[in-house]
Parts: C-alpha cells; structure tokens; sequence
C-alpha cells in the first residue's frame, strides 16, 4: 500500500526534473511509508517525456501520465489527483521553488490529524516586481470577492488527506481553480509558512495570458460579485442620468440657456457605450464558462499512463 503520494505536473521542464526527482527522493526517503512520484506530463514539447522514462525505468517509485497535449496546469494537478493511490497526497511544482524539504513538516502536521496543510509565501524570491504584485493583488481581489476563505499568497503546494482528494475527484468542474476547490471542500485545514525559492533553471510557464485566464478563473468559480457589481452600477448610473436629464429639461423650459451639442452628446454615448461593453464581457466570460461545462468533455486525455494501478510495482521498501 502507498501511503504518500507526490503529484508533479511538468510541462517543458526539461532542464529541472532530473534534480526534482533526486531532491524529492532524497525527502520522501526519511518518510516512514511507501510513496509513489507521480509524474504528469502536460503535453510537454522538449525532452521531459524521455528523461520521465528514463528515471521511471530505473525507480519503481515513478509513475507518470502523459497528457495527449498541453491541458494546463490545473487540469494536469486534477488528473494526478485522480490516479493518486497515497493516504495523503502532496502537490508540489516541478521547478523546486517549492521546497521539497517542506513536505516533511507537511506530512507531521497531517500526522497530527490536519486534512489539508497547505504552504504560505512569506517571500518569493527571483519573480519579477510585475509578477509579485499581480499575484498580490489577485489574491487579495480573490478573497474580497468571495464568501470561502481562500488563504492569501498560497499556492497549490499543499498537502492533502485521502478524503479530501476523493471529494476533489468527484468535482468535474471545467475551469477549475484548485486551490479555491479545496478551501471550499473544508475540513481541518492548517498552513505552515516558507519562503519561495528561484527557479532552479528555465522559465516560467505561466505567462501573463494564462495568469491572466487562471485569475478570472478563481474569481469566476467562486464569486457571483462581478456580475452584481455591474447591476449595482448600472443602478447608480441610472439614477445619476435621471437627475442629469431633470436639470437639462429645467435650463431649456425655464431659463435662456441651454448645454450646448456634440461635445455633450458624444460623451455621455461614449462613455455609456464603453460600460455597457465591459458589463456584457463580464456576463460573456460566466456564459462561457456555462458552455463549457454544458459541453462536458472530458477534462483530459491521457495517451499513457505508467505504472498506474498496478499493486505490484508499487514501492517495496
Ligand atoms: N505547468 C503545467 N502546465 C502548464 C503550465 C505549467 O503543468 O500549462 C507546470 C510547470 O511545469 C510547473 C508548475 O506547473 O511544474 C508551475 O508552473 P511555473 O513554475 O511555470 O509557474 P510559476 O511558478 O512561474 O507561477
Ligand atoms: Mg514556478
């Protein structure tokens, strides 16, 4: 039986696993329990596929799944969720800013009766200033915006326990924002605090299209607010132009003068229209998001899975 599973999705990170594989060994080696490294590859176009192989030839303790194409970070997490078998699971990035070290401190915590410990950035070191204070921001837009309490400045390194994976697994939601599914599934929750390393080599593979699609994500799945925000200005805008429109119709009836056109005119149209635009975008990114579930795809393919449930090539130690 596995009692630990380790989920890495890698996408091109063909300069970092080999290191990733040795570091996290070298921890879950001091473990008191069976593990399996579970490797998902999403649809990577370097050489990680082949150096994935080549540890798992030599190392029982490596599994991997190998997407049929690039489906996203998050959906590469759900499906290493999925095909965990451990009592406990870890979520850890490929690239070792996340400490592998962690995980003993994480597997203590859960040994203690926490469900999900999950791992607070004090510091992120090596990030651009944009990067940081985007992240800072969306974090804090996210939690003002929803009702569950989403912690700040984590990511999805965390552990979690067998129970709250299994709820997690039976949430087929699309566009899916991991860490808000496991805030908002509850149990005993606890976070230890670290400071985030660089990269140990390559670039991140989050540029800001996808931060920017991830973001309205997490905002999206968990809060109705910016479509309330829109009825709410559309509100006040109304009541401001009934105003606006008894104090014109006052200066033509009763005085001499009057507000003169174009520029008047083209303003108010200009600055309506561009409301009215935003807000529709807004309902447009929900309805999307309602398409894609209606649509219910699978949220992945996998055209190999590697050591995948079977029993006996599970770790022997
Ligand atoms: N990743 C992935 N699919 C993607 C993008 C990223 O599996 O489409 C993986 C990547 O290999 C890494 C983790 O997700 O293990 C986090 O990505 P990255 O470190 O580039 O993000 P950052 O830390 O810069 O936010
Ligand atoms: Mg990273």
């Amino acid at each position: 039986m596995v009692k630990y599973s380790i989920i890495i999705p890698v996408y091109n990170e063909e300069l970092v696993v080999k290191e990733t594989y040795k570091r996290l060994k070298n921890v879950m080696d001091q473990t008191d329990g069976a593990y399996e490294l579970l490797f998902v590859n999403d649809g990577s176009r370097d050489r990680t596929l082949d150096i994935l192989k080549e540890i798992a030839l030599k190392d029982v303790t490596v599994k991997y799944l190998d997407f049929s194409r690039n489906f996203g970070h998050q959906i590469a997490v759900t499906a290493g969720m999925d095909y965990a078998q451990g009592n406990a699971i870890v979520i850890i990035d490929a690239d070792l800013q996340d400490p592998p070290e962690l995980i003993l401190d994480m597997i203590r915590k859960w040994q203690e009766g926490f469900d999900v410990v999950y791992a607070k950035r004090t510091k992120r070191k090596g990030e651009t200033f944009f990067k940081k204070q985007t992240a800072r921001l969306f974090y804090r837009v996210l939690r003002a915006s929803t009702d569950i309490d989403i912690p700040l400045d984590t990511g999805d390194f965390r552990l979690i326990d067998r129970r709250v994976c299994d709820q997690l697994s039976s949430m087929k939601e699309r566009n899916r924002f991991v860490r808000g599914l496991v805030s908002w599934v509850g149990f005993k929750q606890t976070a230890i605090e670290y400071e985030r390393d660089e990269r140990f080599a390559g670039e991140t593979k989050y540029p800001l299209k996808k931060m920017l699609k991830f973001s309205m994500d997490g905002i999206t799945s968990f809060s109705y607010k910016p479509l309330k925000i829109a009825s709410l200005l559309g509100m006040l805008l109304s009541i401001f132009s009934i105003g606006w429109i008894l104090v014109v119709l006052y200066l033509k009836l009763f005085t001499d003068s009057t507000i003169t056109g174009w520029s008047s005119l083209i303003m108010t149209t200009l600055f309506f229209n561009g409301i009215i635009l935003m807000m529709l975008g807004i309902i447009g990114e929900y309805i999307g998001r309602i398409y894609d579930e209606a649509k219910n795809r699978p949220l992945y393919i996998v055209q190999e899975a590697y050591r995948m449930n079977e029993e006996q090539n599970l770790s022997l130690r």
